[in-house]
């Protein structure tokens, strides 16, 4: 029996996700120690102790299911962005949101927009329902709305996913932009605005798409605990939106898909702004560092707006390998159509600076 083949076609050509690599892997291939990730967007400074108190306490109720409503995170989602409980689902990481968008909305045959180089999980999404995934040409490497707006229109598709800003690129569209996008788009296509890094954003480009959901019903805000609140491992995200859209995606969610552990920190994570302010501040002094270190290397780089950037390399795939080998751990993004280049996240001073001196060692090298 061929258990490949027992699965659908568009489930055999689905490319899995590549994660970057666990410190503890490396460890076990090289017999190395010291090593530096930088390569999964992850917060430096952890999460805010007060968020892992939370969920040390939680651990004594891990024999009781988690309540499955999530009430008191949603509760504080609610107050913090001044929508009403049923406009908020929570998801195991907002990587579950973006899945639930696409199994609510999608079934075989139908259509689906993102951009070249955009987040890999969205072709995924689309793929595991059956849907045709459609891809649009980038624009220095940021999402091209009008191309979008085309695309979407021309091949009646359903559903539109956008990262801003967007990873591996770094990419940012501003809100007024975005505003417009979404006042010309015909109100039958849903759009899945994808902020996971929103926390990163300067003062100057901030935008409060929030405020958006009462113009736009056919609009998905999605965002996360794992990149600034630092609560990766936990899983937990969450959606705003329409409260018809949102109970179309509750429908399709796993009764308890976000674990208690996961509920309690984020509510006290999401409290903690001081934490997040720290991040941010750190975040800031780290990109500047690594791309002024970039620059020095005579690289280049796209200017992100995230806890990443992804610069421009002769050989990525062998300076990946060979910094492997110096212990530290970034991202090859060939699989994003950019074999050229590496990604690297944003870490404390002390990992940045273990970063740039492998590489200016491997530049000796080559
Ligand atoms: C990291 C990331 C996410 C989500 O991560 P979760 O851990 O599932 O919340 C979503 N979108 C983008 C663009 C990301 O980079």
């Amino acid at each position: 029996m061929n258990y490949t083949d027992l699965a659908p076609a568009y489930i055999r050509a689905i490319a899995p996700y590549q994660p970057g690599k666990p410190i503890s892997e490396l460890e076990r291939e090289l017999g190395i120690t010291d090593i530096v990730k930088l390569a999964s967007n992850e917060n430096p400074l952890g999460a805010s102790p007060k968020a892992v108190a939370a969920a040390r306490a939680a651990l004594d109720d891990v024999g009781l299911y988690p309540d499955g409503n999530g009430y008191a995170l949603k509760d504080a989602l609610a107050q913090r962005y001044g929508v009403a409980l049923d406009q908020v689902v929570l998801g195991n990481g907002s990587n579950d949101l973006l899945e639930l968008a696409a199994r609510a909305y999608l079934t075989a045959g139908d259509r689906a927009i993102y951009s070249d180089h955009a987040f890999a999980v969205y072709p995924l999404a689309i793929q595991a329902v059956g849907a045709t995934g459609i891809s649009v040409p980038a624009k220095d490497f940021g999402h091209d709305l009008e191309g979008m707006h085309a695309a979407a229109v021309q091949q009646d598709a359903k559903l539109i996913f956008i990262a801003n800003p967007n990873n591996p690129t770094g990419t940012f569209l501003p809100g007024a932009v975005l505003h417009e996008f979404l006042r010309a788009l015909p109100a039958q296509i849903l759009v899945v605005l994808d902020e996971a890094y929103n926390e990163y954003l300067p003062v100057e480009c901030r935008y409060d798409s929030v405020s958006w959901l009462c113009e736009f019903p056919n609009l998905i805000v999605s965002r996360t605990f794992s990149k600034a609140y630092g609560l990766a491992s936990l899983r937990v995200g969450y959606a705003l939106g329409d409260a018809q859209v949102m109970d179309m995606i509750n429908r399709v969610r796993q009764p308890f898909n976000v674990n208690s552990v996961a509920q309690a920190a984020a509510v006290e994570a999401l409290q903690d702004l001081d934490f997040v302010r720290r991040t941010f501040d750190l975040n800031l002094r780290g990109m500047r560092q690594i791309t002024a270190g970039l620059f020095g290397l005579g690289l280049e780089y796209i200017p992100s707006y995230g806890n990443f950037v992804s610069f421009r390399i002769a050989d990525a795939a062998q300076v990946y390998r060979r910094l492997l080998e110096l212990g530290v751990i970034v991202r090859p993004i060939a699989n994003y159509a950019m074999p050229d280049y590496l990604r690297v996240s944003i870490g404390l001073e002390t990992e940045n600076e273990k970063f740039l001196t492998a590489l200016k060692k491997i530049l000796g090298e080559l």
